[in-house]
């Protein structure tokens, strides 16, 4: 029989079960042993789940209660020193505070899983870091999962990708002068396991995608001849990305198997087939593990067929990684349109799809013709549906006429016939959009989802709001006002919401860190435009004011990252398709009076490819579809763009090349050091450098904004310079907003006064 595995299953649950235990366990709700009990319940349904769809080995140890990656540095023993816990004692509340951090520790810092919307908890690596094998945990999860009859495999983050995605503390070292500690330790833990009857075990190195230095590469094959010696058998993992470059040492490994992405980079395939040695397991990452299109079972057996020939039943088969990022069920998308539900495979799905596929290759073709021919006759029907092509949009794209991606006028001479009109004063002010969801706002708009608000009655309320905020803003003396957001439950849900082309999910919720999950939209069809999105509202904030308002929209880059996006055409077609809708809009506001128009790309950054290479392509099309935006749109109206993870660094050349007319960005955190990037970079545009940190409900001090302000001053002429806060203040409530604004302005006109 060909072995179908995986690298993790969604811990969070079809409803979310974790994410409620959690909260309800941090709300003292329920106790550590209703919390344990639960978790247990979760990954025990999630085993049995697997074992009817016929998985020969379950992954064990990809449920967490917050972080897999986390859980790897307890089973190292490498808690920072600064908590003083010992992992082998660590008990609920421990092991909570290094996630979520108290008053007298922060939490681990939190950062994104590769380029997934992941985020993980930072390891901690000081140079006199040691490790103590600790695999109690796993071990009697092991015992759980015997007791239920279910045949595991631990899978556990590799010792490389685990030091590479640790920070260094307490001064700069190498890393890797920590590897053999680490190493003895995975000899002990992998020692323990084959004393407890393991066979497989799983290594996670998915920095095998990124583009290693040689010593790491080098530090690779030293580990893995090392845990090779153990007594169980190893699967090296690879995902997210092809390992082609790494194939003569990858097989030359003596480890017993090798997990591919095939999804990601099937083209990697001919690296390694060919000479695939006669003692080694080949993993087949067939299904997609970080998207939700039904598979096209076709094409994937005609890639496996010579496979399995080949290799028999050394051929294993699984998604390309863990399916953590993709929702558990779509059978449960009851109120989708049936059609558009038939295309997609949640993580059950996918499951049955690794069955199908085993019995195709086991018992021929014919054993899963009817299967077959449904799977085709989706691709067919994705290919020529009229509920996602819309020749329309297709010939505007295609018809684009050359420099539609650029302003009519270089930015200086935008600048001066925008002041022009503006006459604004030296460090404007204004903010970055959003102001705070209130109760009242949340209640009125879940009033009218529920039918019990109509829609007049549910606009009014959201009329209310922006006056509200309008009049707020007037008399803390801001210069450029927003509308404030009310009516917006989600940046990129808003939107979605509008456009033709994206479907929303009722249950497809993704874990995005500890109880935190995100419910992406899916990008199924071509996108456009029906009718006006925010038009109404910015025109009746701008009837309530003299000083302009800003127009807010989130930008094409921001809303692809975002979504689950369609893979029947490339992704940077799906960004300009989603940019032209969005020039309708800005075309629509500057017609409409709104001729300060901001477009929020806070994803942009994140949406770099893990490899070099590949970076470049990208971030050309992301410019392109950008700018695209305002594309045809008058010199004098003012684009803006924010975005609050701003730690460009050799990516500005590409952010100043937006040519936004203003950028804000997230700078007061890092006390303005990002800004001298932009220095040093002589970024041509205007720049609000964040003069306060939102994040945080205290009220920045006066000296505090000056200090900073004094510093942006030094790198960036005052003429380009305005005056705003770091992000969104839609977490915040009015009095803290007010307090933290009243003491922007006054900062700004003190300033002026002095120049
Ligand atoms: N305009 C959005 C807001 O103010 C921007 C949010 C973001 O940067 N993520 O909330
Ligand atoms: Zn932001």
């Amino acid at each position: 029989m060909t072995t179908l595995h995986l690298s993790g299953f969604p811990r969070i649950g079809a409803k979310r079960e974790l994410k409620f235990l959690l909260e309800d366990y941090w709300q003292g709700k329920i106790d550590e042993q209703a919390l344990r009990q639960g978790a247990r319940e979760l990954r025990q349904r999630h085993w049995l789940l697997q074992k009817g769809a016929g998985i020969t080995l379950s992954p064990l140890g990809d449920f967490s209660l917050y972080d897999h990656v986390l859980d790897a540095q307890i089973l190292v023993g490498a808690i920072p020193p600064r908590f003083g816990f010992d992992a082998a004692t660590l008990s609920s509340a421990q092991y909570f505070q290094l996630a979520r951090g108290n008053q007298q520790q922060p939490a681990l810092e939190m950062t994104k899983w590769f380029d997934t919307n992941y985020h993980y908890l930072v390891p901690e690596w000081h140079a006199d870091t040691r490790f103590a094998a600790n695999p109690a945990p796993l071990l009697a999860q092991l015992a759980e999962a015997r007791a239920l009859g279910i045949r595991t495999k631990p899978v556990l983050v590799g010792p490389l990708t685990l030091l590479w995605l640790g920070k260094c503390k307490g001064g700069e070292f190498d890393r890797l002068q920590l590897l053999p500690a680490l190493l003895a330790c995975y000899e002990n833990i992998l020692q323990q396991l084959a004393a407890a009857g393991v066979s497989w075990v799983q290594l996670d190195e998915p920095i095998l995608a990124l583009d290693l230095p040689a010593d790491w590469l080098q530090a690779i094959s030293t580990a893995y001849r090392q845990l090779a010696a153990s007594p169980l058998n190893i699967l090296l993992a690879t995902y997210f990305g092809s390992v082609a470059e790494h194939a003569a040492l990858l097989t030359t490994l003596p480890v017993a198997g090798l997990h591919l992405d095939l999804v990601r980079a099937p083209e990697q395939l001919a690296a390694f087939a060919a000479d695939w040695p006669a003692d080694k397991i080949l993993s087949a990452g067939i299904v997609d593990g970080r998207n939700i299109w039904r598979s096209n079972l076709t094409a994937q057996l005609a890639l496996l067929e010579p496979l399995a020939g080949q290799l028999g039943n050394r051929l294993w088969l699984a998604p390309s990684c863990s399916l953590l990022h993709c929702p558990v069920d779509a059978a449960a998308e009851t109120e989708m349109d049936a059609d558009l539900r038939s295309w997609l495979a949640f993580a059950v799905q996918k499951l049955n799809e690794l069955k199908l596929l085993q019995r195709g290759l086991e018992q021929g073709r014919n054993s899963i013709v009817h299967e077959l021919q449904a799977s085709d006759h989706v691709q067919a029907i994705r290919r020529s549906s009229p509920l996602i092509h819309r020749p329309a949009v297709q010939d505007k794209l295609a018809s684009l006429p050359p420099g539609a991606d650029q302003r009519r006028s270089p930015f200086a001479s935008r600048a001066k016939q925008q002041q022009d009109w503006l006459q604004l004063p030296l460090l404007p002010t204004t903010t970055i959009g959003s102001f705070p969801q209130t109760a009242s706002i949340r209640s009125a708009r879940a009033a009218f989802r529920r039918g019990e608000l109509s829609a007049a009655d549910y606009q009014r309320a959201m009329q209310e709001e922006i006056s509200l905020a309008m009049r707020r803003q007037e008399a803390l003396g801001l210069d450029v006002l927003v509308h404030g957001e009310a009516e917006r439950n989600d940046m990129v849900e808003y939107f979605g919401e509008q456009l033709d082309g994206f479907v929303f999910t009722r249950l497809g919720w993704v874990q995005s860190y500890g109880s935190r999950c995100v419910k992406p939209p899916i990008i199924v069809g071509d996108v456009a435009r029906p009718q006006a999105m925010t038009v109404s509202w910015a025109v009746y904030a701008q009837s309530l004011t003299q000083r302009p308002v800003k127009g807010m929209l989130t930008g094409p880059v921001t809303l692809l990252q975002w979504s689950f996006v369609r893979d029947d055409v490339p992704r940077s077609t799906v960004c300009k398709q989603i940019a032209l809708a969005l020039n309708e809009e800005v075309l629509e506001l500057e017609n409409a009076g709104i001729r300060i128009i901001q477009i929020d790309e806070p994803a942009i950054r994140e949406g770099l490819p893990l490899k070099k290479a590949a970076q470049a392509d990208y971030l050309r099309w992301a410019g392109e579809a950008f700018r695209l935006c305002s594309w045809r749109l008058d010199d004098s109206t003012q684009i803006h763009t924010h975005m609050c993870y701003s730690a460009f660094g050799d990516i500005l050349p590409q952010i100043a090349a937006l040519d936004a007319d203003v950028i804000t960005i997230e700078t007061s955190r890092s006390d303005m050091a990002l800004l001298q990037d932009f220095a040093c970079f002589h970024y041509p545009n205007q720049i609000g450098p964040g003069v306060y940190d939102i994040h945080s409900p205290r009220t920045p001090r006066l000296a505090e904004m000056e200090a900073l302000l004094h510093k942006a001053l030094q790198v960036i002429p005052v003429d380009r310079l305005w005056v705003n806060p770091d992000c969104g203040l839609k977490t915040r409530s009015w009095p803290e907003v007010e307090a933290a604004l009243q003491r922007m302005v006054a900062v700004a006109k003190n300033l002026r006064q002095q120049l």
